[in-house]
């Protein structure tokens, strides 16, 4: 499966008001317990990805600007359902909406430079997805080096897992806008 096919075109484009409205939301109906537990698996999960960025950044100085076919102009480059329950928990300030406006264009994050947000606040498939040229790199990696990512790539996956599932009740029972409660039904992962 390629990053390409990964999440419905109707996710990628809603209007910012609709993403607003998600956090708002799930926001006010989570108990203080539940944002508890949220805020400490964010946390977490922002540790994770954040050991994860060296070599991603490293990869992508490497890799991307020769690349012919950029993953960021991608039309299926989106926050999921995970994602967004992970940026919540962080209680940051949330990005501005998600990764495009409208059919077609490419992410808004994207500059010719790079991404413009930092890692953390990007959907997760920008980090965990290794594209070929960086799987290449990856596989001359020392072996040791390479578990040691793996390993990384487990954690993060099993706490984002968790987070899904953390809210998941909640999301049957708060009022989303039909574009998400009807994505969120078909989405085919909550990596
Ligand atoms: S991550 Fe890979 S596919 Fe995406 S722009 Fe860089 S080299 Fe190209
Ligand atoms: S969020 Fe950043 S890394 Fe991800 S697709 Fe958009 S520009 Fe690329």
């Amino acid at each position: 499966m390629t990053r390409r096919e990964l999440i419905p075109p109707s996710w990628s484009i809603v209007s910012e008001a609709l993403w607003r409205r998600f956090f708002q939301e799930l926001d006010a109906y989570l108990s203080s317990e539940t944002r508890s537990i949220l805020r400490s698996l964010a946390l977490r999960t922002r540790q994770g990805i954040e050991a994860l960025d060296p070599l991603m950044t490293r990869y992508c100085a490497e890799t991307c600007p020769q690349c012919e076919d950029v993953c960021c102009t991608a039309a299926r480059v989106a926050y999921n359902i995970t994602d967004m329950l992970y940026l919540l928990g962080l209680e940051l300030a949330l990005p501005l909406g998600q990764t495009r406006t409208q059919k077609g264009d490419p992410c808004r994050y994207w500059l010719p430079s790079g991404c413009a947000l930092p890692r953390y606040l990007r959907p997760y498939v920008c980090t965990w997805f290794f594209c070929e040229a960086h799987m290449q790199l990856f596989s001359m990696e020392h072996p040791k080096f390479q578990r040691h990512i793996l390993s990384i790539l487990q954690d993060v996956h099993a706490l984002r897992e968790t987070i899904y599932q953390t809210v998941r009740p909640c999301l049957s029972i708060v009022h989303f806008p039909v574009v998400f409660r009807a994505d969120t039904s078909v989405l085919p992962y909550n990596q």
